[in-house]
């Protein structure tokens, strides 16, 4: 970016810009290069005109959330990383006709755990699963999460995007899910940011609901390991199987690439066992991916996306 360009961005935003900022403070692997700038958009204002001069310039730019399931290269990206601030952080309750049921518009900046505890609290019932999901609501809606059965597909009304042009909202109908992925998202990518979402929740007894949580965060601390860095599941289940149960019999538990380690505990974890490297973390998956396939037969597709 040139210093017109600099200047420009700077006055768009409320927060001050980070230039030349290194991103593995932003990711839970804590792995990346520097982006060229890191902008936190805390006004919903400062989006649409953000993405505007962004267009406008042909500045690249990527939209991340608490970046968990993310590896970012080491040598960085070019043009600029947004981060969704405080004014996408809000939840709103609307009241319906129908008394099953009750809508809450959430920001795509709202952490995805904390908002399953405070429905806890509401008596709504529908997003237990994302007790213990350490990303936003934005990066759930691009990735379907899910955990215990539940994911985002079955809870979303409606999910609204900001691009250079403006808002725009899609209904259920026309979202097209899959297994950890919002497909229909592709013919978006690189031109919207997910800024809002309506989702559909049951009404439900609070203590019922605390009750079914903590079930559901006990199975979480028993299954996953936390004593390093990592991105969540590194790879995605293949049908009728799990990547763990795979890796595990192809004797990866423990083994290192530089530090970059396939956890002990768990086969699908890919955690960072002190300075690994973007590098480390790819040579290994695909050594990993390798002997599974001779092993297996079973092509691993990773579930974290890289940029
Ligand atoms: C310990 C641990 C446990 C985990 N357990 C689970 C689990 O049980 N189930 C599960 O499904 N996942 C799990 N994950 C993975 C991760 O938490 C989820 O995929 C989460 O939804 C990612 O959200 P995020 O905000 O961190 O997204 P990021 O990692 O920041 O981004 C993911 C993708 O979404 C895009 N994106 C993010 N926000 C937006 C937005 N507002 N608009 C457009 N694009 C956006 C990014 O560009 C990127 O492509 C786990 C991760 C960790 C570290």
């Amino acid at each position: 970016m040139n210093r017109a360009q600099h200047e420009k961005l700077t006055a768009l935003v409320s927060q001050p810009v980070n230039w030349q900022c290194r991103l593995d403070r932003y990711t839970s692997l804590s792995i990346g290069g520097p982006a060229e700038a890191v902008v936190k958009v805390d006004r919903r204002q400062e989006l649409q005109p953000l993405l505007a001069f962004l267009a406008e310039e042909n500045i690249p730019w990527r939209v991340i959330g608490r970046g968990t399931n993310l590896l970012v290269k080491d040598e960085g990206v070019t043009g600029v990383i947004l981060i969704l601030g405080s004014e996408f952080k809000t939840a709103l309750k609307q009241s319906t006709n129908d008394t099953d049921t009750t809508i809450v518009r959430v920001g795509a900046g709202y952490a995805l755990a904390k908002f399953a505890l405070s429905c806890m609290e509401w008596g709504l019932a529908g997003v237990g699963f994302g007790c213990g999901i350490p990303g936003t609501l934005g990066g759930a809606v691009i990735m379907n999460a899910g955990a215990w059965g539940g994911e985002m597909s079955s809870i979303i009304e409606s999910v609204r995007l900001t691009t250079a042009e403006g808002e725009e909202r899609i209904a259920r109908k026309e979202l097209d899910f899959s297994y950890r992925c919002w497909n229909g998202f592709a013919a978006y990518s690189g031109s919207a940011v997910v800024s809002e979402v309506e989702l559909e929740l049951r009404n439900g007894e609070p203590n019922d609901i605390k009750q079914y949580c903590s079930v559901l965060q006990n199975r979480r601390k028993n299954a996953q390991p936390c004593e390093y860095p990592n991105a969540g599941s590194f790879f995605k289940n293949p049908a009728n199987d799990s990547a763990g149960r795979l890796i595990d019999a192809s004797g990866f538990k423990g083994l290192a690439v530089g530090g970059a380690m396939i956890s002990e505990h768990h086969g699908n974890f890919l955690v960072n066992k002190g300075g690994a490297t973007a590098t480390d973390v790819l040579n290994l998956m695909k050594m990993v991916q390798a002997k599974v396939k001779i092993d297996s037969g079973v092509y691993l597709e990773p579930e974290v996306h890289f940029i």
